[in-house]
């Protein structure tokens, strides 16, 4: 027997009470159908008595076993094996064909009657999406009836059905009806009245009319025992839900690959961007030059200067500000630079000399190359160096060339004075490695002699990425004295670009894999729900 004991149901969000202190007895056999106003909690019921749904207050007893009060894995028996849901819009997996349905959570060996039973059997292997709607009810019913249940509900199962299939399956259910229990909610009277053993009419949540002529005290033999649901039988719907939707599927699958691919790329750009420029630097950048002038700066504290805020200043005041920074060259620490030649290619030292702009390379002025004319090897013979054909008006203006241009010829055995000497330009040269930071063109004098003047500014090109430490080792003991890194300030501006880019493509990268990742997560969950 079947009892319902003064249920009531509120749910949460509800005022009222959408059940009103039900109480109903089941026969073991036999068609109950129930009628009501859409509305009234006809499919409220039929979810407690399937316990979906628990009831607020009453009881739900079958054979005296208060099925609230049952365990989970108990509870999994009595919605496993006990109960068939059969409803109006068949809850079929479409991507699934008929046995598939049928077996959703076991293999079951009543299969094939039940399929012949139900007209099924030259449908087995059909799609669910190419049934109509009377097969698929049919085939519904059948998932609903594989467990050999004992209770079978439906709600409202021929309520998207035409009137000759809704015939069909209310004698069906009514044929089902001998053996065992089935209740169901219906809309439509005239069936209810043709087919049923009982009619219970709700309205507003209460019993107000019960046929009740067909009342056994009869026993269902209900013995449930624990069950568990096996994951098999859930992946098995993951994996057939993915093949089903292969299409969609593939999409986010593609989705997924194009950002994990492009993470890859990104960061194995970035990285191998920053290796490269660590090569760079032990190569090429090693070899830019480090400048040092009066006036020099550190260029990487002035671009941190650019992101520094401006302080506030009042409208009518003046302040007084810093002057910039002023390095006093020192003789000990040109000797000190002097004493480190040989980590250098060269070092250039730039002098103002008689109202001349004089470059002295500490090497051999054959380290150029002579594009016209001799090698120096006089002491009084001077070189005349241009870059890319050219050379600061200011030079040449100082030592009386002041037209725009001049032959290669024109220039070769110019005299001048420096100092009360004479001196005379026996070659034009070409520095062999241009900088692109500074121009090397001017006036080199052929000597190593200690000129005991401070120049104005020193070039110092280092040999290689080792010596360049050597280098920077020396500066550095003299904190008041400033330089200007080229190859660090090139390499931190750089890194700084690229590390900008990389965030930013990261973090496309990032949301392209996040977004796919949820989708699949919701593809699996649903395949699961359903
Ligand atoms: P019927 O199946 O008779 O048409 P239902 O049992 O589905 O009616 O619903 C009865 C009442 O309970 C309705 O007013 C409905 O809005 C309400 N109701 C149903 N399910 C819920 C729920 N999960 N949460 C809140 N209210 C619900
Ligand atoms: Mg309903």
């Amino acid at each position: 027997m079947l009892i319902l004991k003064n249920i009531s149901k509120q749910y949460h969000d509800s005022k009222n009470y959408t059940l009103k202190n039900i109480n109903l007895k089941f026969a073991n056999k036999g068609l109950v159908s129930i009628l009501g106003p859409s509305g009234c909690g006809k499919s409220t019921l039929l979810n407690i008595i399937s316990s979906i749904d628990t009831p607020s207050a009453g009881k739900l007893l079958i054979d005296n076993i208060n099925i609230n009060k049952l365990s989970p894995r108990t509870l999994n028996y009595y919605h496993g094996k006990f109960i068939g849901l059969v409803y109006q819009n068949y809850n079929l997996l479409n991507y699934m064909n008929v046995v598939d349905n049928i077996e959703l959570i076991n293999k079951s060996k009543h299969t094939k009657s039940i399929l012949d039973y139900l007209h099924l059997s030259d449908k087995k292997f059909c799609s669910v999406k190419n049934l109509s709607g009377g097969e698929k009810q049919r085939v519904s019913i059948a998932r609903a009836l594989v467990n050999n249940p004992r209770i079978l509900l439906c709600d409202e199962p021929t309520g998207a059905l035409d009137s000759k299939t809704s015939e069909e399956i209310m004698k069906l259910l009514k044929d089902i009806s001998k053996k065992i229990l089935v209740i169901v909610v219906t809309h439509n009277e005239n069936l209810a009245k043709q087919y049923s053993d009982r009619i219970i009419t709700m309205n507003d949540g209460k019993i107000i009319a019960d046929t009740k002529n067909r009342q056994m005290a009869s026993s269902f033999n209900f013995n449930p025992s624990p069950v568990r649901i096996s994951q098999n039988r859930l992946i098995n719907i993951i994996v057939k839900n993915i093949q089903g939707k292969f299409r969609r599927n593939i999409l986010f699958v593609l989705a997924f690959s194009i950002g994990l691919i492009s993470l890859a790329m990104v960061l194995g750009l970035s990285v191998g961007f920053n290796k490269s420029l660590v090569l760079e630097e032990k190569n090429s950048l090693s070899k830019y030059p480090i400048y040092i002038s009066e006036t020099s700066e550190n260029l990487d504290n002035s671009l941190n200067n650019i992101f520094t805020e401006e302080e506030k200043l009042q409208d009518d005041y003046i302040y007084s500000k810093e002057s910039a920074h002023k390095n006093h060259l020192t003789e000990e620490y040109i000797e000190d630079l002097q004493n480190i030649s040989s980590s250098t290619e060269y070092q250039i030292k730039t002098y103002f000399l008689d109202n001349k702009i004089i470059n002295i390379a500490n090497k051999s002025i054959d380290e150029f190359n002579i594009i016209y004319g001799k090698r120096a090897t006089e002491e009084n013979e001077i070189i005349l160096v241009v870059n890319n054909h050219k050379i600061d008006a200011n030079i040449l203006n100082s030592i009386g060339l002041t037209e725009e241009k001049y032959q290669y010829s024109e220039i070769l055995n110019a005299k001048f004075k420096i100092n009360k000497n004479e001196y005379t330009i026996v070659g034009i040269a070409e520095p062999d490695s241009a900088s692109i930071f500074n121009d090397l063109s001017g006036l080199f004098l052929n000597t190593n002699k200690k000129i005991l003047e401070i120049p104005l500014a020193i070039m110092l090109y280092p040999k290689d990425y080792e010596n360049k430490q050597i280098i920077i080792n020396t500066l550095n003991k003299y904190p008041d004295i400033t330089y200007t890194d080229y190859a660090s300030t090139f390499k931190n501006v750089t890194k700084t670009i690229v590390d900008a880019i990389s965030i930013i493509l990261i973090g496309f990268s990032v949301v392209a894999l996040l977004v796919s990742t949820i989708m699949i997560g919701i593809i699996a969950y649903i395949s699961v729900v359903e």
